[in-house]
């Protein structure tokens, strides 16, 4: 069967995050997902990040190459050697055939969209908080978006900048003209499976590893 590699796509605020991380625990391989990559060097004040930290604020997309180097990087590690889950990436034509000659035969086994109206991600965008230090994602009526706290790691959470609503716009718009047309890039490949990301995350999910169950099976 080789690597369980799964990409999931979807607009910002689909769920890709929150569903790679309980797929990342319930299938034992890691969640990669480049902006978080991005968010812990802007954060670290990395070369990288004084770099990207600009464009990641305003909601555009950092270039190609970077990306595609943080993601080969990523999967010379060895926790990566029974797949991954990757969110976020690819986000173009460019990156998803890098992606194509980064893993070789051994490649992509599925891809998951998680299908949710537009008007839907924008409530769930302009809700959303997340914490600065471990990434969990709360929502603006949660006692920790409320405190400020974090129940898992005690980190700060703060709502981030391009959570506001004028980056949201241009995210969406950036998902469209350049994210969008890879469904066809793996329809055609027979390895898109789209799921309704509108439920709740437990439905979600259920849906999602019975997908991939059925995949694998084959
Ligand atoms: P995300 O957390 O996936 O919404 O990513 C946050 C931000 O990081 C994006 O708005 C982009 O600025 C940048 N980013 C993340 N992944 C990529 C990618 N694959 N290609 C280009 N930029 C990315």
């Amino acid at each position: 069967m080789g690597r369980l590699i799964l990409v999931v796509l979807g607009k910002q605020g689909a769920g890709k995050g929150t569903q790679c991380k309980r797929l990342a625990e319930r299938f034992q391989i890691p969640h990669v997902s480049t902006g978080d990559m991005l968010r812990a060097a802007v954060k670290a004040g990395t070369p990288v990040g004084r770099d990207v930290a600009a464009v990641l604020e305003a909601g555009a997309l950092v270039s190609d190459d970077l990306v595609n180097r943080l993601v080969e990087e990523r999967f010379t590690q060895p926790d990566a050697a029974g797949g991954a889950l990757l969110d976020g990436f690819p986000r173009t034509f460019a990156q998803a055939e890098a992606l194509e000659a980064i893993l070789g035969e051994d490649g992509v086994k599925l891809c998951v969209n998680l299908d949710v109206p537009v008007e839907l991600v924008t409530q769930r965008l302009s809700a959303r908080r997340v914490c600065v230090d471990c990434g969990a994602i709360y929502t603006d009526t949660d006692p920790e978006a409320i405190s400020g706290v974090c129940s898992v790691c005690g980190g700060q959470v703060i709502q981030r900048a391009d959570d506001q609503p004028e980056a949201i716009r241009s995210r969406l718009e950036v998902y469209e003209r350049d994210t969008a047309p890879l469904l066809d890039f793996y329809r055609e490949r027979g390895l898109l499976v789209s799921v309704d990301g509108s439920r709740a995350p437990d439905e979600v999910t259920a849906d999602i590893v019975a997908v991939i169950g059925e995949r694998l099976s084959r």
